[in-house]
């Protein structure tokens, strides 16, 4: 559990809540607004920065709620490509965010724009045999605060480190860089479904982070009964599905959650999805030689991609240090990947962009924490 704090941060509030808040406090109805440009708009990380509040209403609400900013550890990689951020949290946890440039056929529309992978949970407690995010299971979850921080830290690391800042006369908002949204960095975003759900409302909102729900995708493991929960949010986000395998054999031996949820659950939740959002969903199938690569598995992949009227995404697998699985050779990859389409269905081979930075999940965590052990 997140360790208990008196105060809550107030990117955990609403707008109703806040403004409720202030409501109660005898402050204007012009105040909610002014305080959620600050966060949202400006992306402020003090108190003091909010300047046309006055001074005692900042003293009450830095009495009230915490404004912690993630602490950016280490940042890897180069301009124009995938850049990956180690953030301490308050606890001195440490987390993981992964920005993309611009990747059309991914997960939403083409774009120029950036994506944002965000965590959900410190570790993980699903234990998928590939991942090196639960290579030392799950320590907490993360508030709905640390998970739209990680977009509005990111914003502030992009804005001090633009090339080009165009001077203008008046003061305006830093413009906001982050269109594109996937909650697939350290965690099972569905096992943290409170937090989560309100993390990506204020997100999502027009007064929060104004990122689009289309543009927004969440990633699962596989929580059959969660993904009926989320079938049932009004908002229009995205789902996809970790799956890795075609056959329960094949799932059984590198995601020990489908013996919980078996394919046939998984696939009927899907299909729950399906009938209530009408949302193409995305099946994400790393490639392991040998493993799961054959073309004997392109032909049930692809039955139940038809019947889902799902995309796959085929991603090599990122190669973990102390784990043996390998990325197959490039014509297996293009093999499999002519497989599915000669099956009739829509697939894409993303082209890594995180290899060289250990972009697989997890892994900047667990070397940081080898170096300096959490207390
Ligand atoms: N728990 C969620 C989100 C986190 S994992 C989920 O399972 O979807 C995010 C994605 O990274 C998943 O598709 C996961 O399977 C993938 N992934 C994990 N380890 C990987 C590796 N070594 N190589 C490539 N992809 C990996």
């Amino acid at each position: 559990m997140k360790p208990p704090t008196l105060r809550p941060d107030i990117r955990s509030q609403t707008r109703d809540e806040l403004s409720a808040l202030l409501a109660a406090w005898g402050e204007p109805p012009f105040r909610a607004p002014q305080v959620l440009s600050w966060l949202y708009a400006w992306r402020v990380a003090s108190w003091d920065a909010m300047t046309n509040l006055p001074r005692p209403l900042r003293h009450r609400l830095a009495s009230h709620f915490q404004l912690h900013p993630l602490t950016l550890e280490r940042c890897q990689g180069a301009p124009g490509q995938t850049r990956k951020f180690l953030w301490r949290l308050a606890d001195g946890a440490h987390i993981e965010s992964v920005l993309i440039p611009a990747n059309p056929a991914l997960y939403a529309e083409p774009s120029d724009r950036l994506t944002l992978c965000v965590s959900t949970q410190v570790g993980c407690a699903f234990g998928c045999k590939f991942c090196a995010s639960g290579l030392h299971g799950w320590k907490r979850n993360l508030g709905p605060d640390e998970i739209v921080e990680q977009v509005l830290a990111a914003e502030r690391w992009l804005a001090a480190n633009a090339s080009s800042q165009t001077p203008s006369l008046r003061p305006s908002p830093p413009r906001r860089r982050i269109d594109n949204l996937v909650v697939m960095g350290m965690g099972e975003p569905l096992a943290n479904y409170d937090a989560l759900s309100k993390a990506l409302a204020i997100l999502n909102a027009p007064w929060g982070g104004a990122i689009g729900a289309r543009h927004i995708t969440v990633s699962t493991c596989g929580l059959a009964p969660q993904i009926r929960r989320f079938a049932e949010e009004s908002p229009q986000f995205r789902l996809a599905i970790s799956l890795h395998g075609a056959t329960d054999a094949i799932r059984n031996r590198l995601m020990p959650v489908n013996r919980k949820y078996p394919l046939s659950e998984l696939i009927s939740a899907c299909e729950h999805y399906l009938a209530r959002k009408g949302r193409m969903i995305s099946l994400e199938y790393i490639l392991i030689d040998g493993v799961n690569d054959g073309l004997d598995q392109a032909h049930p992949l692809a039955a139940l991609a038809r019947r889902l009227r799902a995309k796959i995404n085929l991603i090599p697998c990122n190669p973990v240090h102390g784990l043996p699985w390998r990325r197959p050779a490039p014509p297996a990859q293009t093999a499999f990947l002519h497989a599915l389409k000669k099956a009739g269905v829509t697939a894409t081979l993303r082209i890594e962009k995180g290899d060289n930075i250990d972009a697989a999940c997890g892994q900047l965590r667990l070397q940081a924490e080898a170096a300096h052990p959490a207390d």
